[in-house]
């Protein structure tokens, strides 16, 4: 990490003149500068001779790290050009709004987050000040801090090219536009962008979600389950009819998992279809539904049944109807994925018997539950110590020191305690004693641990996600 850099006094030197004589400026106070370089900058010493009059404090960094401060410090300065004269044109009145200046702007701010890795973007204006906040493995980062003038026509744009009514600032609205962006390895690729807009009482805040229409699925090995997991999902997939229970709370990853083990038995001649809100990945030889506000689940589900399905996920179960159905649908031969927002797999039990529906009849039909979640790994920049692995930052983390997620999991297939449980015959906690006696770290916090000790997160996130 660069300690203390200000970037108005490293923008001082061109990106050019950086590179030149491979030097960054850190910091300037009166008569010094401090500076890192690298030991392969061949024009240091041209530096220092235009730099004479100055006492200089030189720390020397590798080359990996002076490269990504200058990716960084690119961006910066782009940022800084556009919008000045983002800024004049608002002062100059050249036109009316600066939404010229703002386009590019707001181009290089979407390029940015792409680059990032972010899920959303956030516009946020405050009395002094417009932040922008990406939110990159699940945690929101700050990234960029504008003057409050620069709100309105980064807002302008935005509902233009949303196609919202750009005079409205006191009702929220909804939009949606597609962008071509470039990804870090150069690929141009287009990209969804869903937004939000929310009136506040002194402006108005404004949301992105990001939807990578090209997005790769990740295939089941890659998550992080541990070997006997995998086992557990292999044999649920491989049933011919059941219901698979998929819980946890938003951004946990439940979709990746469902579209893995999907993409696995779509190879086996199989009729999927999915009913989503929203569609997240477009996947290729299987029927996506999306649902709109006009229908519900437990409709469109029926309509889905008359389609002769083998296999059917339901994006999420919120109503005893969509459940009653779905079970019905094992029952029936169908085997049916259904996503549930609980804690973990046991609460998920509770969760549908407070729906309504017999007790004997979930017990009948449920053949397992996945309960995860997404927990953040230790960036490469981690430090290797007596006590295990500490997290260090970068810039390739954005200084949180984590860098991607993977899955924790506890997997639960239906066995005789299991349908006790649900049978009202046995406790939550003597159903959790059978559990811990046949599987060894079942739970989620004790996979997470387990993470802990391999040096791929540390105990804060682990705090963090699994409270
Ligand atoms: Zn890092």
């Amino acid at each position: 990490m660069i300690q203390g850099l200000n970037v108005d006094s490293a923008l001082s030197l061109s990106i050019l003149q950086m590179q030149y004589f491979g030097v960054v400026i850190v910091k300037i106070e009166d008569s010094k500068l401090s500076i890192v370089t690298t030991e392969k900058s061949e024009n240091l010493d041209s530096f220092k001779a235009l730099h004479k009059d100055k006492t200089l404090e030189i720390n020397t960094i590798n080359e990996d790290s002076f490269n990504s401060l200058i990716e960084y410090l690119q961006v910066e300065e782009q940022i800084n050009k556009y919008k000045s004269s983002m800024l004049q044109e608002i002062n100059d009145e050249i036109t009316q709004d600066g939404t010229s200046s703002a386009m590019n702007l707001l181009t290089l701010i979407l390029q940015e987050s792409i680059y990032k890795n972010a899920s959303d973007i956030h516009f946020e204006k405050d009395m002094n000040n417009m932040r922008i906040r990406l939110r990159v493995d699940g945690i929101l980062i700050d990234r960029f801090l504008f003057e409050e003038v620069c709100f309105a026509p980064l807002s302008l744009c935005l509902k233009l090219i949303a196609n919202l009514e750009i005079t409205e600032n006191s009702v929220a609205q909804d939009g949606r536009f597609s962008f071509n962006l470039k990804r870090k390895n150069g690929e141009n690729n287009e990209f969804d962008f869903r937004v939000s807009t929310l009136p506040l009482i002194d402006g108005e805040s404004i949301v992105l979600r990001i939807l990578d229409k090209n997005k790769t699925i990740l295939t089941l090995d890659n998550l992080g389950f541990c070997e006997s997991q995998l086992q557990k999902l292999e044999y649920l997939y491989n049933l011919p009819y059941g219901l698979v229970l998929v819980t946890g709370p938003t951004g946990s990853g439940k979709s990746t998992t469902l579209y893995g083990m999907l993409n696995i038995i779509k190879n086996k001649n199989l009729k999927i279809i999915t009913i989503e809100d929203p569609v997240e990945y477009r996947l290729q030889e299987i029927s996506q539904v999306a649902i709109n506000h006009k229908v519900s689940f437990s409709n469109v589900l029926r309509n889905v049944l008359r389609q002769d399905p083998d296999v059917i996920m339901i994006g999420e179960v919120r109503d005893k109807e969509t459940l009653k159905i779905a079970i019905q649908a094992a029952f029936t031969g169908h085997l049916v994925f259904a996503t549930l927002h609980t804690n973990d797999s046991l609460d998920a039990i509770s969760r549908i018997l407070e729906l309504g529906l017999e007790p004997y009849f979930i017990s009948q039909a449920l053949s397992g539950i996945i309960s995860q979640r997404l927990i953040r790994k230790l960036c490469t920049c981690k430090e290797k110590t007596d006590i295990g692995f500490i997290k260090k930052a970068c810039q390739k983390c954005s200084f949180t020191g984590y860098k991607d997620r993977e899955v924790i999991a506890e997997i639960l297939l239906n066995d005789e305690s299991l349908s006790d449980f649900i049978n009202g015959k046995i406790t939550k906690s003597e159903l959790l004693e059978i559990i811990e006696a046949k599987h060894e770290n079942f739970s989620l916090t004790s996979q997470a641990m387990l993470k802990v000790k391999s040096g791929i997160t540390d105990i804060d996130e682990v705090y963090r996600v699994v409270k």
